[in-house]
């Protein structure tokens, strides 16, 4: 950019050392920056405890071109770190700016334009930018901006372009990161499932009170006395006839994410927790989930590992929920042929019920199903002395009930007849 050119523009605004050019958050603002001498410091929580230093920037570079061309609110703060003096471009000058400084704004579009490309390279997100570009811009040579003699209108309009692409583009992969940082590492972007949805007589509506944000939702459950029980897998997984109940397991307040297990969810929750809504929050951005009986597996997974977060959040007891949660997971990547992460879900189920064993307070028939479930996880999961140890505190249960000690009995026999044959 040539700095000197730009000086004889009389738009310029002088800094002292410190002084705060742009607020985080100012929606007054109708100004961008193209520094001319000094240098400025880019923040987000500008004095405040969790103070971000995002970026240094000098003569040359350029700032606040969102709010000028989108009347977008500013989204960080900028400080000049020593006496530093900017030009200013608002709505007056623009048509100025473009017809003046045709090598300036020609470089602001190619800057721009390469942001774009690293966020779209960085992100993985498209094959090239037409899904961000207007139709018309499709066979622009970017590559060769120019806007010397041509009309500033048009100018204008092609930097208004690049500030919307960025704009999108940036939302894009804000969320993609945030759903990469969602979900585990292996988890893949999109899983399918091959199921019919139920039939409506065996669902039902009904109001509820969400625990934390108070809110009254509608949430869509199976009825209980409709179900047909088909059978019992031995991790107490039950199939029903026409519908599959694990879709409706976990119930996400569409208001602020909160989710737990249908059964578990108008519980009333200590104010003390209530306060940790904030920690939720974000993921209502990324997730977006707004459950109604139509449920698509992916927004299940969605639910169940919001589970897995609410749960250290809201209870004192979280390993419970979290061991259900993971179970379920279990199941549904099983479903969804995904070996690896079925099995790093059993992993994380069992490792949570081993908690919950030396933890939580049961009554003596949830202590033995809890005990076979962790003998079942642990038998698939190879671990064949952990199992025993299991399926015989199971076996042996005073309180707990008849069919669950022949469970124990069966499996435990299972293992002998195993270890007989020496496989
Ligand atoms: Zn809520």
């Amino acid at each position: 950019m040539n700095l000197a050119l730009l000086s004889k523009m009389s738009s310029r605004k002088e800094f002292a050392k410190d002084e705060v050019i742009i607020w985080d958050g100012d929606i007054m603002g109708n100004e961008m920056y193209i520094i001319l001498q000094g240098s400025v410091s880019v923040y987000k929580n500008y004095k405040e405890p969790n103070e971000i230093r995002l970026r240094t920037m000098h003569p040359g570079a350029f700032f606040g071109e969102m709010t000028l061309f989108l009347h977008k609110q500013r989204t960080a703060t900028v400080v000049a770190l020593e006496p530093t003096i900017v030009l200013v471009i608002n709505r007056m000058n623009a048509y100025e700016f473009f017809e003046q400084q045709p090598e300036a704004s020609a470089k602001l579009a190619a800057t721009l334009y390469e942001r774009l490309e690293n966020v779209n390279k960085n992100g993985g997100i498209a094959d090239d930018l037409s899904p961000f570009l207007p139709k018309e811009y499709e066979k622009y040579d970017w590559s060769t901006v120019n806007f010397a003699g041509k009309n500033p209108e048009e100018s204008y309009k092609v930097i208004q372009v690049l500030c919307e692409a960025l704009d999108k583009i940036n939302n894009v992969a804000v969320r993609q990161k945030a759903l990469a940082d969602f979900f585990p590492a292996w988890h893949k972007k999109m899983y399918s499932i091959n199921i019919e949805p139920p039939k409506s007589e065996l669902l039902y509506e009904k109001w509820q009170k969400c625990p934390i944000c108070e809110q009254e939702i509608t949430v869509t459950l199976p009825k209980q006395s409709k179900l047909k029980t088909l059978r019992v897998d031995r991790d107490f997984r039950t199939h029903y006839e026409g519908i599959e109940v694990v879709f409706y397991d976990v119930i996400t307040c569409p208001e602020c994410h909160y989710s737990d297990f249908w059964n578990k969810f108008p519980n009333s929750v200590l104010q003390r927790f209530r306060e940790n809504i904030r920690e939720i929050r974000p993921y209502k951005e990324v997730l977006g989930l707004n459950p109604g009986a139509e449920k698509d597996i992916n927004d299940v997974f969605a639910g169940l590992y919001l589970v897995i977060k609410c749960a250290p959040l809201f209870s004192r007891e979280p390993y419970m929920a979290q061991s259900r949660a993971w179970l379920r997971l279990h199941w549904l990547y099983e479903d969804c042929k995904d070996a690896t992460m079925s099995k790093f879900a059993m992993q994380q189920a069992l490792h949570c019920y081993l908690f919950a064993y030396e933890k939580a307070e049961l009554s003596a028939e949830a202590l033995q199903q809890l005990c076979i479930t962790i003998g079942e996880l642990s038998f698939k999961l190879n671990d064949i002395p952990t199992a025993k140890q299991f399926l015989l505190k199971a076996r042996s249960n005073k309180g707990g009930k008849d069919a669950m000690v022949r469970q124990a009995a069966d499996r435990l026999m299972d293992i002998r007849e195993m270890e007989k044959r020496g496989s």
